[in-house]
């Protein structure tokens, strides 16, 4: 048995399972399984145009959309943290379909308990701020206790005082980056697609999804869309798979 206490599965088994879960969901396709991460991390740097003043010779952390990568996956992130369904934290347990979420303190702390059992299921949780401000407009002290405030929370409620950094909204100036280097943010990862229940928005204009690119979602449910939480992940994996794609973690390729 594995240290969890399950036998280990046969690939013939965890294919089956896939199978099995892809059904339950009502998938129109398994997703693909990720190749395993890459030995040799990329080499991440700010996307061109995304940089601040001084980007480089102040060692600020990168800005990027897409991860260099020739493999056929893309990574998932999940925003903010108002909505907490259930049925999403079922959803991807059974899938075993591995994202990042972006917390916002201000939607996030009338149930803490919900974002650790994300994580123990797998989850990797990052930083998206207090309380979601338009960082730009603030002064790099507002700045810094809107971002470094949120690192102490994540530590306190998750453990972990995490490395990537997401700005509200995408925004951001010479001082956002600064202040978050200061408490120990090292990647600040945009998005070059974003996918609602109804429909996918695209960066490029040519609307397709490239190797190594970062999907953004939200934890929202029917307040916000025509749909659920489950609703949406399906037509991510829809699309990500008819087209070739799994879905790896972000981390791993950091
Ligand atoms: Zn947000």
């Amino acid at each position: 048995p594995t240290p969890d206490g399950r036998r280990p599965q046969s690939a013939q088994q965890a294919h089956a399972a896939r199978v099995a879960a892809a059904r339950r969901w009502r998938l129109a396709r398994v997703p693909l399984v990720p190749p395993p991460p890459p030995a040799v991390k990329p080499r991440i740097a700010t996307r061109e145009g995304f940089e601040v003043d001084g980007h480089e010779e102040l060692g600020l952390p990168p800005v990027f959309t897409t991860v260099p990568t020739d493999r056929k996956v893309v990574f998932l992130t999940i925003d903010d943290g108002a909505e907490k369904d259930p049925a999403f934290l079922r959803m991807m347990n059974d899938l075993k379909v591995p994202y990042s979420a972006f917390l916002s303190d201000y939607v996030i702390k009338d149930d803490y308990g919900y974002f650790r059992r994300l994580q123990r299921a797998g989850a990797v949780l990052n930083n998206h701020t207090l309380h979601h401000r338009y960082l730009p407009a603030l002064s790099y002290r507002r700045q810094q206790y809107e971002i470094c405030g949120m690192q102490d929370v994540m530590k306190e409620r998750f453990g972990e005082r995490p490395a990537l950094f997401r700005p509200p909204f995408g925004n951001y100036n010479r001082d956002t980056l600064r202040a978050a280097r200061s408490c120990g943010v090292r990647y600040v990862p945009l998005w070059n697609e974003e996918v609602f229940v109804d429909r996918w928005d695209y960066r490029e204009e040519d609307r397709r999804i490239r190797p190594g690119d970062i999907v953004l979602s939200h934890f929202r449910g029917r307040d916000e869309w025509k749909g659920t939480m489950p609703d949406m992940i399906r037509r991510f994996l829809d699309k990500v798979t008819a087209e070739g794609f799994a879905v790896a973690r972000l981390e791993d390729y950091l």
